[in-house]
């Protein structure tokens, strides 16, 4: 509780034109991360440069793990080239999927999203690649299956809006929050990828 207020009072702070909040102290509490708060700076490569490489967060829903589907998922991000610097499995908590899930929870199928997303555990990544936020809304299809493209995730795997087998972050912003909010620093690892300058030139 304590924890809760010190962070609340720092991301005010921050929105009210303050210094930015350190990194280490947005990481490891989620519960403390409000719907909207914007994200730290950039990480640094190893050679010091900032990061230009974006990063998204990918969560295989539990009707996708359930249905053994993790493997394949994971398979069209890495055939894709993308980077992947964070994996958990875990059931996710009440109260972590209502901060996920802020915007939505006023929407009549907020109650059955929350009992369907903490029935069973969900398998969550991040991805790190060039316009990977942009690219994997695409690789995962339409919200409502039905009309998802085949060649899509949710065209290929699921029929039902509400069994869509995963989640991708929607925008940067979104990217940043969710990613803080299911992850904490020091679960990303920053790797160098030896086919890089292979599959982009940045
Ligand atoms: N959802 C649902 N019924 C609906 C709309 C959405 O059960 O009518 C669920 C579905 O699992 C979806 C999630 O709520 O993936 C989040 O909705 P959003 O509009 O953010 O879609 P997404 O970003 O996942 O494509
Ligand atoms: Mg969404």
């Amino acid at each position: 509780m304590l924890q809760r207020c010190v962070l609340q009072r720092i991301l005010h702070r921050f929105h009210s034109g303050g210094p930015e909040p350190p990194r280490s102290l947005l990481y490891g509490r989620p519960a403390a991360l409000l719907c909207g708060h914007r994200a730290a700076s950039p990480r640094r490569s190893s050679t010091g440069l900032p990061h230009v490489n974006e990063q998204t967060l990918i969560v295989v829903k539990p009707d996708g793990v359930q249905r053994r589907l993790v493997g394949q998922i994971i398979q069209r991000f890495e055939q894709r080239g993308f980077k992947l610097v964070g994996l958990k499995m875990l059931r996710v908590s009440e109260d972590l999927l209502s901060q996920h899930y802020c915007q939505l929870t006023s929407k009549p199928f907020y109650p059955s999203l929350l009992y369907y997303m903490t029935s069973a555990p969900v398998v969550v990544m991040v991805w790190e690649g060039h316009k990977v936020i942009q690219t994997s809304r695409t690789m995962v299809g339409h919200t409502n299956p039905a009309e998802a493209q085949a060649g899509t995730v949710r065209g290929d795997f699921s029929m039902h809006v509400s069994r869509n087998v995963v989640h991708a972050s929607d925008s940067l912003e979104g990217a940043q929050r969710e990613i803080q909010l299911w992850f904490q620093g020091n679960e990303l690892l920053n790797w160098d990828c030896w086919d890089q300058t292979i599959t982009c030139e940045e």
